[in-house]
């Protein structure tokens, strides 16, 4: 009888710390917060990296890139979460600075990896401008490693080892595509984690994402505005976005300061700060979806400069607070990162 005791007590015991080391979070790190083509203080391109696990896996089971800007490698690595380990890579849109980390990201992949396992590229179906050309992630894809392959340097590489798959970093891509529509899908899902997808505004094919974990939610924006693309209207921020982030924990999103609006006379052209959510308004939205943090990315005019590109702010460089005040000024009351490269938000927090 007393060792049946002793038994069941170590039982409890074991059960209790497996429960502790089991416990799920959820850990959203900014790879990168640039905002645009411009490079600032060597900030690195725009990226969000998305985490599952449990305390015992450091968080780290599920390993998710959304978006690959310039120096993701690097940045990576920073965070301990290297490049091979990725299951998934999403895009929001064809737009440089959230794409052109992706061929360095895949030729290292090909490199130590060749023998997989494929990355899953999860992006928009090739979608047509109104102007006829088409925004292709599918061909970005295809055509990732060509300056190496056109170069001669693959083939040099591919007779030095022939494990490496002959078609260059492509052959290691699995794209994903989806039609991105004002209503929420299922994209892709490992597991307990499910990643839902929205069409939203910025450029055609633009895409906005959320993820579902035990530990916590988080929707990336990417570069989303209102489908109205200039005032008159209700918000700078997308009826989609907000939709897709009803009870999310985390929203994180690219954000532009109202100092940059044509009213404040930077010379900032007026249809590309009306295509971005302001710092205000995405505070406003993330009141109404009932978010605790709001993680303001891709910062448009970045922390300290002087200029945005070529055009000067209104007032001199601005700070955490013009940020924070501006979010505040919009009604949010909870949590408000304004990014840095590398801030990471854990759930629950440790
Ligand atoms: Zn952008």
């Amino acid at each position: 009888m007393k060792r049946a005791c002793q038994l069941s007590a170590v039982a409890i015991l074991f059960t209790s710390s497996m429960q502790l080391q089991a416990a799920p979070c959820l850990q959203v790190t900014l790879t990168g917060t640039q905002g645009g083509p411009p490079v600032f203080n060597g900030q690195a391109g725009s990226g969000t990296l998305v985490q599952y696990g449990d305390d015992e896996s450091n968080c780290s089971a599920v390993n998710l890139q959304f978006d690959t800007g310039r120096g993701t490698t690097q940045q990576l690595s920073k965070a301990k979460s290297p490049v091979g380990k990725l299951q998934a890579i999403f895009l929001t849109h064809m737009h440089s600075d959230h794409t052109e980390g992706l061929a360095d990201m895949m030729q290292l992949r090909w490199h130590f990896g060749s023998g997989g396992p494929k990355v899953d590229l999860v992006c928009s179906a090739d979608a047509e401008s109104p102007a006829g050309h088409v925004l292709s992630c599918q061909k970005l894809a295809k055509h990732v490693g060509d300056a190496f392959i056109e170069s001669g340097e693959m083939a040099q590489r591919l007779a030095e080892n022939k494990k490496r798959l002959p078609g260059g970093p492509a052959d290691l891509i699995n794209v994903v595509a989806f039609q991105p529509s004002a209503e929420s899908t299922q994209v892709w899902a490992s597991g307990d984690v499910v990643v839902t997808a929205i069409g939203s505004r910025h450029i055609p094919g633009h895409a906005s994402y959320r993820v579902d974990t035990p530990a916590g939610s988080v929707v990336i924006g990417g570069d989303a505005g209102n489908d109205k693309p200039k005032p008159p209207r209700d918000t700078s921020t997308s009826a989609q976005v907000e939709k897709l982030a009803m009870g999310a924990d985390i929203v994180v999103h690219s954000t532009i300061h109202p100092v940059m609006g044509p009213d404040q006379n930077s010379g900032f052209p007026p249809p590309i700060y009306f295509r971005q959510s302001t710092a205000t308004d995405l505070g406003a939205m993330a009141k109404r979806t009932g978010s605790k943090h709001l993680m303001l990315t891709h910062l448009i005019p970045p922390l300290g400069a002087k200029n945005q590109g070529p055009y000067p702010i209104p007032g001199g460089a601005l700070t955490e607070a013009s940020y924070t005040d501006a979010v505040v000024a919009g009604g949010f009351e909870g949590n408000v990162i304004v990014g840095t490269d590398l801030v990471s938000l854990r759930l629950p927090a440790q």
